[in-house]
């Protein structure tokens, strides 16, 4: 791979910015002070440096987001804050994204990243990856919400659900409960309440497969999947 492209991936700028950097005699490659920006370099044998610092390469970025409300989970968005402009520069060069959406209100579990493998394999219909979601609902959920659940239940649309696991931890005025779905429908927790003549008035995502919401992330704050995490979530 070219110097440059590999420091422009690593968050270095662009290919001007790293020429810049050469004249300035701040990058060694082995030891040895570059002179030219696009030399090639074997990303994971040869040690680069800049201003002495190892830059370690990776290809791709997998990061945890405690999703906060009020922000869209799009990489763009013409009206409203993105999960993505959470983002401090050192990871946001590496262009994540969202893995399947939550709406604008629900908060919790968000996985960004840039690999395209695993965001298939997360997303793919067929694989069944189980979602946690807590819920406060407005309206009393008792046993037969279990049962329907279980059963599926038919959206407003007329799909049909693949069975849900519901677990009550309150009952009552607003109840609370947890609710684990392996599909990813269009405001999928909220229209399965509905169809059972219930309002969810809170929603947050606790885990998606082996991937449980680290309970110290604040809400709006994120971290990088620890390599445990990543080798359990492939
Ligand atoms: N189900 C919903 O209704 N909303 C979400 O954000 C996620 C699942």
């Amino acid at each position: 791979m070219r110097l440059d492209k590999f420091l422009s991936h690593m968050g270095y700028g662009t290919r001007r910015e790293v020429k810049i950097l050469v004249k300035s005699k701040a990058i060694q490659v082995n030891e040895a002070v570059v002179k030219d920006s696009s030399m090639h370099v074997n990303e994971f044998k040869d040690k680069v440096t800049v201003y002495g610092e190892v830059v370690e390469y990776k290809e791709f970025i997998y990061l945890m987001m405690n999703k906060p409300p009020g922000v869209v989970s799009a990489t763009e968005d013409s009206r409203d804050q993105t999960v993505v402009d959470l983002l401090d520069d050192d990871v946001r060069h590496f262009d994540p994204y969202p893995v399947g959406r939550l709406d604008k209100d629900t908060v919790g579990l968000l996985l960004l990243t840039n690999d395209g493998a695993l965001t298939h394999r997360l997303l793919s219909p067929n694989k069944d990856v189980p979602k946690v979601y807590y819920a406060k609902v407005e309206g009393v959920v008792d046993e037969s919400d279990i049962t329907a659940f279980s059963n599926g239940v038919i959206l407003d649309d007329g799909y049909h659900t693949k069975p849900g696991i519901l677990n009550i931890i309150k009952s009552g005025p607003i109840s609370e409960i947890e609710l684990s779905i392996t599909e990813g429908k269009f405001h999928q927790v909220k229209r399965m309440f509905e169809s059972v003549g219930k309002k969810v008035v809170y929603l947050k995502r606790l885990s998606m497969g082996t991937l449980l919401l680290d309970s110290s992330l604040a809400e709006g704050t994120y971290r990088e999947l620890t390599e445990e995490e990543l080798e359990q979530i492939q």
